[in-house]
């Protein structure tokens, strides 16, 4: 069975062919700069690789482009169209509705839509692409949802509500709600496995996705408790260009003083706070780590105020759990960046947690990178969003319960 997997940003649509006998990923690539002058990427699994400057001024037209690189010219991996069995989305807010993901119906189009408010940019891509998906492939070809709120759905009110008026929570859904519950559901689960404990039943887990966006979620017994992300992802710690959080009344303030809307103030704490905020360097770890090399002072006050954060958070997650069996890194700073871990296994080391410096230094592998006789086990565990989105379309269509 062969299943697309779209991500429909804004202006943006990334996809993935993978043929689920053996989890082979057939062609993945990004239609960039939609409505605006459009590139097109795509590479196969056999290293061919095709860029091009196309314009497609909608969603519909990127599925155009997809489809006709799927089956024909220099980058084809199927015959017909046909092959595709079904189709999976990534969904960022599924509200308190999607504890798991669905087949797409006109009501799920809907309730996505519905959901817009709590994710302006993100939710209103999406149902373009689901639409777009529907004209290009058919009806007949089913279409799967995957939520990145799902696997949050778990945490009980106590962690999920906000110190603000009860009816907002009534009115508006003002909560927590938590993202990149995709990528943290697939690296505990794996996690589970190597602790021997897939059922999850016992477990402690601190799960760290460090990424342009990133959070750390508490898991107990296989079921989040607690997430840093909140109503939007914005929550949480320092990012590349996302504040995290902050004392609300920094908000009102800057607000009050420069005249700015909310639509501006969601800007400046969305794309010009974090890490790149405070360095004045970029948003890039790469960028903030060459550039704390060359002695730059606010680039290493960046990097530090975010692994203090971090702590903080990791802190107050082993107490919300009650203890803590096992670390895991994941995402494109999580896999790559083996200072920030040694910082956070180092503050750790008053609680028997002990690093193992030389397989710290690895990169984007499955590791463990803790002592034998460390108190908890850390390990670095790539993520793969895509994957459980195929897995979860998989198991939809064929008509198996999540
Ligand atoms: P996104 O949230 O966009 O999916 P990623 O998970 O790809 O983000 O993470 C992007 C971040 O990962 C960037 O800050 C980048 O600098 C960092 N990163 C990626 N690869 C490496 C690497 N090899 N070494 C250090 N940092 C890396």
């Amino acid at each position: 069975m062969k299943i697309l997997v779209i991500n429909a940003g804004s202006s943006s649509l990334k996809y993935q062919l993978i043929d689920m006998d053996g989890e082979i990923v057939l062609a993945k690539g990004n239609c960039e700069r939609i409505g605006i002058d459009g590139k097109f990427t795509h590479k196969t699994n056999d290293g061919r690789v095709i860029t091009k400057q196309v314009d497609m001024p909608d969603h519909t037209a990127a599925f155009a482009q997809v489809k006709e690189a799927l089956i024909s010219g220099e980058g084809k991996v199927i015959d017909d169209l046909s092959e595709v069995s079904a189709i999976g989305h990534r969904i960022v807010q599924g509200g308190s509705k999607f504890d798991h993901s669905v087949l797409v119906t006109e009501q799920v189009i809907q309730d996505i839509a519905d959901y817009a408010s709590l994710a302006p940019l993100h939710n209103k891509a999406h149902v373009q692409g689901i639409n777009a998906a529907i004209a290009a492939f058919g009806k007949d070809v089913p279409e799967v949802v995957v939520f990145d709120t799902a696997f949050h759905q778990t945490m009980p009110p106590t962690a999920y509500m906000f110190g603000v008026p009860y009816r907002y929570y009534e009115q508006y859904g003002i909560r927590r709600y938590g993202f990149h519950g995709t990528s943290h559901r697939y690296v505990s689960q794996r996690c589970l496995e190597l602790l021997g404990k897939p059922d999850g039943k016992g477990t402690k887990i601190i799960s760290c996705h460090f990424g342009n966006g990133s959070s750390v979620t508490a898991i107990k017994d296989g079921k989040v408790i607690d997430t840093t992300m909140g109503l939007t992802p914005l929550d949480g710690f320092m990012m590349g260009t996302r504040s995290g959080a902050v004392d609300p009344s920094v908000v009102t303030y800057i607000m009050e003083k420069e005249h700015l809307t909310p639509h501006e103030m969601d800007e400046l704490l969305n794309k010009q706070s974090g890490m790149l905020g405070i360095s004045g360097v970029s948003s890039d770890d790469r960028d903030i780590a060459a550039a704390i090399e060359a002695g730059n002072e606010r680039a290493k006050l960046a990097w530090d105020m975010r692994t203090y954060e971090i702590i903080k958070y990791i802190g107050g997650y082993i107490v919300a759990l009650g203890g803590v069996d096992a670390l895991i890194f994941t995402a494109g700073i999580g896999e790559n960046q083996p200072t920030l871990r040694a910082e956070i296994l180092n503050a750790l080391s008053f609680y028997g947690v002990k690093l193992d410096a030389e397989k710290n230094k690895v990169h984007g592998e499955e590791t463990e990178i803790t002592a034998p006789d460390s108190t908890v086990r850390a390990f670095v565990i790539p993520t793969n969003e895509e994957l459980v989105i195929a897995r979860d379309t998989k198991a939809i269509v064929e008509g198996k319960a999540l």
